[in-house]
């Protein structure tokens, strides 16, 4: 198994860390060449949704893997990896990826509030600490989307198909599972 980590900005060093501890194989993409082999999972990191966004375009990453992740390779976003998958974002005119039918709200816990941590249920796995960082939250989801976490009422992790996407960070705790649950759908 071979997991390509997007790698232009954010924090995807902790994903590669998590991965290492899993004694899970993966790769850094940065350019196009980079994705010319095969690969099992995709992982959009956390950072800023509007510059990865940018930098996709420039880097010409946005159609090779947005092709990949219509085609069923599995993905798992964190944070603004969730961003660039939703299909519509409620606060903001500019959409990504879009393969993924919720609405996210960016930013949504406020500037001051958008920092914190909690311990809360995640379906399939248990309880998971959760890590918030200036994060969104999505506020709809359409048929087919399982909602597996919520925090104060508002999604915070959904799975669709094979796209797994959290509000959170879970590369930034030491708790595995949410990284394992990720590699059990590939
Ligand atoms: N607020 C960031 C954005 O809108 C996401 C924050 C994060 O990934 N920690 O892209």
């Amino acid at each position: 198994m071979k997991i390509g980590i997007l790698a232009v900005q954010g924090a995807f060093i902790e994903h590669e860390k998590m991965l290492s501890t899993l004694g899970v194989s993966h790769f850094e993409i940065r350019q196009p060449k980079d994705i010319s082999t095969s690969f099992d999972g995709l992982i959009l990191p956390g950072g800023e949704s509007t510059v990865m966004g940018k930098l996709l375009h420039e880097l010409n990453l946005f159609l090779p893997l947005k092709e990949a992740i219509l085609n069923d390779v599995p993905v798992f976003g964190t944070c603004a990896g969730l961003i660039l998958l939703s299909q519509t974002l409620t606060n903001s005119t500019t959409t990504h990826f879009g393969t993924l039918p919720v609405s996210t709200k960016r930013n949504a816990y406020g500037r001051q509030l958008g920092s914190f941590q909690t311990t809360q249920h995640f379906e399939r796995i248990g309880q998971v600490p959760m890590t918030f960082i200036r994060a969104p939250y999505i506020e709809e989801v359409s048929d087919g989307v399982d909602i597996l976490a919520t925090v104060d009422h508002h999604i915070v992790a959904v799975q669709y198909k094979k796209q797994l996407a959290t509000a959170f960070h879970p590369e930034l705790t030491s708790n595995t599972s949410v990284h394992e649950y990720f590699l059990s759908m590939i």
